[in-house]
């Protein structure tokens, strides 16, 4: 078990066993004093890396605060030099960029709603041509991970040679006591194709709930994430944005030393682990065998709807099989959820390999 430590950002990027980094700081940065206020407590309470400041905020409405703008990233970078600590903040366009760099921010952030829109990544890639400046990429709002890949790819294109990644979860029409679903498996996914690309996770903005940081903090340290962005506030509930997830720097202490953080690999396979695990590669090579056999049926049932002139969905029967299933999930050791998930996509499969089987018989 280990703790996170204070650390040179270069350093971060530049090796793989330096343990994971905290980013800190408002949501946005509202006045000098705030910003500098904050800073300080939280040099104070919590091993920061990099202070973070929104000073061009992204917004869903017209009317809420859209940041102090120019005149806010002068006193974002007083607060980090005030603490000894580099900082970090969104850049949105080109104009953005050229404000940063030259007021000396440290590491340049690209927003959800900015990774969504292949223009702008491309117009911010453009204009950090030649620049040596570190950049992390937000995943896209919505659960595209070719957009996330591809907003990386691009600053690759460009010679921006720090990129990391940060996880912030995923807008969700479910409801869901999270106000981004954190949807790990996506992270896991840009972790298969970009393999040197470290992750940082965002509890703020995947919990959008104070009280749920904590826990969103410790399940990305056990999933082995690289880093920690977290929104602090010297006043959370007076926050000109995101109030309702900030925390105080005292909080943020206190998280950052209660997380179980485990580092050490072990240098001899553990034997009770492998015996474990073959057990698992065992039953995933019988749940396949049971979907290969469960396709060869879907088949059979396609050739006799083509046959009787039958439509290949039944809202009945897709509601029937997706609740009987569930329910047998429940009051056992496994989520109803994931049966429900499950299920789901395992029939959207077989309609779709009927249509497809229709479609060639045609
Ligand atoms: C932020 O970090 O303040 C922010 C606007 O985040 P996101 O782009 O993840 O919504
Ligand atoms: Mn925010």
């Amino acid at each position: 078990m280990t703790s996170i430590k204070a650390q040179s950002i270069e350093q971060w990027f530049d090796t793989n066993d330096s343990g994971p980094l905290l980013i800190a700081g408002p949501c946005s940065v509202e006045s000098p004093e705030q910003v500098l206020e904050t800073a300080q407590q939280i040099r104070a309470n919590a091993p920061i890396s990099l202070l973070r400041g929104g000073v061009w905020k992204p917004r869903t409405k017209p009317g809420s605060f859209e940041g102090v703008g120019a005149e806010a990233m002068r006193w974002l970078i007083d607060a980090g030099k005030a603490i000894n600590t580099p900082t970090t903040v969104e850049v949105a366009n080109a104009e953005h960029v050229e404000l940063a760099l030259k007021e000396g921010a440290d590491v340049l952030w690209i927003g959800a709603r900015t990774t969504v829109n292949p223009f702008y990544v491309q117009e911010i890639a453009e204009a950090l041509k030649g620049v040596n400046i570190p950049v992390l990429v937000k995943n896209p709002i919505h659960a595209e991970i070719g957009l996330w890949a591809g907003a990386i790819e691009r600053f690759q294109k460009a010679g921006t040679k720090r990129i990391a990644a940060v996880h912030r979860g995923f807008f969700s029409t479910a409801k869901s006591i999270y106000r981004n679903e954190p949807e790990w498996q996506h992270s896991f996914d840009l972790r298969a194709l970009m393999p040197e690309i470290k992750i940082i996770c965002d509890p703020s903005h995947i919990a959008g709930d104070r009280s749920l940081i904590k826990e969103v903090s410790q399940v990305a340290m056990d999933l082995g994430m690289e880093g920690l962005m977290i929104e602090t506030h010297r006043d959370p509930d007076c926050a000109l944005s995101d109030a309702k997830q900030q925390i105080t720097p005292a909080k943020l202490g206190e998280i950052i030393r209660e997380l179980k953080i485990h580092t050490e690999v072990p240098l001899q396979p553990n034997a009770e682990l492998a015996t474990l695990r073959e057990a698992l590669d065992v039953l995933d090579d019988a749940i396949v065998d049971v979907l290969q056999k469960r396709f060869a049926k879907v088949k059979d049932i396609a050739a006799i709807k083509e046959r009787e002139g039958l439509s290949i969905f039944h809202m009945e029967r897709w509601l029937k099989l997706v609740q009987e299933q569930t329910s047998k999930a429940e009051g056992k050791d496994m989520s109803p959820a994931f049966i429900h998930e499950l299920f789901a996509l395992i029939h959207k499969y077989s309609v779709d390999y009927q249509t497809e089987l229709i479609k060639k018989d045609s």
